[in-house]
């Protein structure tokens, strides 16, 4: 039988559902308090919306660290949780959370992982997102050749021409990105008004007129394939015209479908799409089940990756108070207490440190 299919449960003190950056750095925080945990995701990587959405695209308002990509923040997240060797358990959707009457939990994925776990924390995001896809004839035949929902090569677009489709942030933004590196940017959407920023809907239209991209408002109607190979799309214009428009590919921004899934099912108190939560716990009305990042919601919750990681460490203070009740958690700091710089491997590291520079002092 496969480990897969193994019905023995892995033993944990915390699941955690979603390996998005705010479940990443729940790992750290729970290791900082001993504590061992197992991460699940649907998605084949790691990383949540920003492996899945943005990869390339530049963050600029994580603290401390001015500029990185996405996904650098991602590989940068996964290397300051290593010292806690979290479980990965990727591919797999959590289908089943169900609390037992010794206060622990039960947990199953649809691929047969079992999981027996002090404390379930979701970091489930928007949950399982699925792209709005493009409904004309034969569109499926060329997903993930020609037709894309998502970027997740930059360079496999330089020097091809393109068709963006959307109204949103990622149509603007990768139209943007991509208008000197490609050969050719097409942007389409159905009218003038977009949902994007103002200053980049303000960037494309300057960009326009000086010839860097073309904006067409009009719908597509059907693909144009030649030798079963799409080749450009059927495009009709506000003026009732249609037009092939050539490409090599064709990148749709259409948005998601917010797909809460089987989380839905667990007993959460849910307000519309998101899990309530206290801002203290950041504990959801099971005790024992927390809610972090983009999935909870509290008055004033900002949707950022840093109020996430706020809310993971906070978290990961009373998911020790619920595992220990009665035991008083001590705040220590990662600069000074031997016992965190244990846990996180760098003792001998910095007794090193120090030597040196007293050798050479
Ligand atoms: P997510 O990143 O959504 O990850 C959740 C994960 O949970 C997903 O991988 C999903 O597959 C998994 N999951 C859900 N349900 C299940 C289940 N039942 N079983 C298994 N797995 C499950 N924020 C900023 O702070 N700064 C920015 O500059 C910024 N730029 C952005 C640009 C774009 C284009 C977008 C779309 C978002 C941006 N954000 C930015 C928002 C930021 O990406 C989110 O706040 C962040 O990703 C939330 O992290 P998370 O870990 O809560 O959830």
């Amino acid at each position: 039988m496969s480990p897969e299919r193994s019905t023995l449960a892995t033993v944990t003190d915390v699941v955690i559902i979603g390996a998005g950056p705010c479940g990443l750095f729940q790992v750290f925080e729970l290791g900082l308090l001993g504590l061992r945990s197992e991460l699940i995701d649907s998605l084949p990587l790691a990383g949540g919306q920003c492996i899945e959405l943005y990869p390339d695209k530049p963050i600029y308002d994580i603290p401390a660290v001015p500029f990185c990509t996405a996904r650098e923040l991602i590989g940068r997240l996964q290397d300051q949780i290593r010292p806690f060797d979290p479980g990965y358990h990727l591919n797999q959707e959590v289908t089943e959370v169900t609390p037992r009457p010794d206060g622990r939990f039960d947990v199953a994925t649809n691929k047969g992982l079992r999981f027996d776990a002090g404390a379930i924390i979701i970091a489930g995001g928007v949950g399982s997102f699925q792209p709005r896809r493009l409904s004309v004839e034969g569109a499926d035949r060329h997903e993930g050749r020609t037709l894309h929902y998502r970027v997740r090569d930059a360079a496999a677009f330089y020097g091809k021409d393109l068709v963006i489709m959307g109204g949103g942030d990622s149509a603007l933004d990768w139209s943007l990105e991509l208008a000197d590196k490609a050969n050719s940017v097409v942007l389409v959407h159905r009218r003038a008004e977009f949902r994007a920023a103002t200053a980049s809907v303000q960037r494309m239209f300057a960009l326009r007129e000086e010839g860097g991209i073309d904006f067409i408002e009009g719908t597509v109607q059907a693909l144009a394939e030649t030798d079963g190979q799409l080749r450009g799309v059927k495009v009709t214009g506000r003026d009732g015209v249609t037009r092939t428009v050539s490409l090599d590919h064709l990148l749709v921004f259409w948005g998601l479908h917010p797909k809460l899934g089987p989380i839905a099912e667990w007993g959460l108190q849910l307000n519309r799409r998101t899990i309530a939560v206290d801002t203290a716990k950041f504990q959801t009305n099971v005790p024992g089940i927390y809610a972090v990042g983009d999935i909870n919601d509290y008055p004033g919750k900002k949707k950022l990756i840093l109020s996430g990681f706020h809310e993971a460490a906070l978290a990961a203070f009373a998911v020790k108070e619920h595992l220990q009740p009665g035991q008083k958690v001590h705040l220590q700091y990662t600069t000074t207490s031997p016992l965190l710089q244990k846990r996180l491997g760098v003792t001998g590291e910095l007794q090193q440190e120090e030597s040196s520079r007293k050798l050479a002092g």
